[in-house]
């Protein structure tokens, strides 16, 4: 309902937006979509949003100094995802809150989140999550379900400091101390995006994972250096091989079946995001594959 606390017991500001629809009868509220607005302002997003002829909102928008406004109540269909899927769901905002997040996006000059805003979309996210069973792994970007439209919120969002918060999954194994000319030097291709001169096979990556997990170490490291000892026959069939486990991996995680690039560019912009170059490295079939281990199957 309109006119709840934000945090800090700060109002939430009610500014309603005609832009919404019911949701169908008994549909479950079990997914949440992190966005950024992208347009010079949050002024001008806001305005956007309660502009009958845009036809677009979101449940909440949130300031960059922390300011909350609600646009539509959470038992109505906000219209922000549009076109895509996530784990088989094709009409995400029936089934989903949207949160916006004031920021000018890669068009208009994307910067860091600030301090405040983030400790506002904290707070916002574990009330929501109070309000509604919403696992994890529909804890998403708006870049997730429509990897071929969209970047946002972008690889500067701190999803890691929102897992540790309880929202959202990150990875349980450490890649962080791996620069992004380190990650890309040891265990990707040096040409183009699409090439074939990939060091690894599908077999090899998979096996050296294995090990990784049966060992159970919290460093990436351990991953990195089994692979490139055990790796290095260059093969042309071999970034093929990758790249089919990679994603194929991306669809058991819950990504859509579009360009299968897209959906590797997302998922690192999120998971991955000190290198999104698209490729079925080593590292980010690791982390893929940690994720898909702490998610139910899909069915
Ligand atoms: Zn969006």
């Amino acid at each position: 309902m309109p006119g709840q606390q934000g945090p800090n017991a700060q109002p939430i500001i009610w500014q309603p937006s005609p832009n919404f629809g019911d949701r169908p009868a008994d549909c479950a509220i079990d997914m949440l979509v992190l966005h950024y607005t992208g347009m010079p302002s949050g002024e001008a997003a806001l305005a956007r949003m309660c502009d009958p002829a845009s036809q677009v909102s979101a449940h909440y928008m949130v300031e960059e100094d922390g300011c909350i406004y609600q646009l539509v109540t959470e038992a109505k269909r906000a219209w922000h995802a549009g076109r895509g899927q996530w784990r088989g769901c094709t009409d995400v905002n029936s089934r989903s809150i949207g949160i916006e997040i004031v920021n000018p996006g890669h068009e208009f000059g994307y910067r860091p989140f600030a301090v405040r805003q983030m400790d506002a979309v904290i707070a916002l996210c574990k009330a929501i999550l109070g309000r509604h069973t919403i696992p994890a792994h529909n804890i998403i970007a708006h870049s997730d379900m429509a990897p071929e439209r969209k970047e946002d919120p972008g690889e500067l969002f701190p999803w890691e400091q929102f897992a540790v918060e309880g929202i959202g999954l990150w990875p349980r194994i450490d890649a962080s101390d791996h620069s992004p000319q380190n990650t890309a030097e040891i265990i990707t291709p040096k040409d183009g995006l699409s090439g074939s001169q990939s060091p690894y096979h599908d077999d090899k990556v998979a096996s050296a994972i294995a090990a990784e997990e049966q060992t159970s170490p919290q460093n990436a490291a351990a991953l990195m250096d089994g692979i490139a000892a055990n790796g290095n026959d260059n093969t042309q069939n071999g970034s093929e091989d990758c790249e089919a486990l990679f994603d194929r991996l991306l669809l058991q995680f819950g990504y859509g079946p579009g360009d299968p690039v897209y959906n590797r560019i997302a998922f690192q912009r999120h998971w991955r995001p000190h290198c999104l170059d698209g490729r079925a490295d080593a590292q980010s079939i690791a982390i893929l594959k940690d994720l898909i281990d702490q998610c139910p199957p899909l069915s």
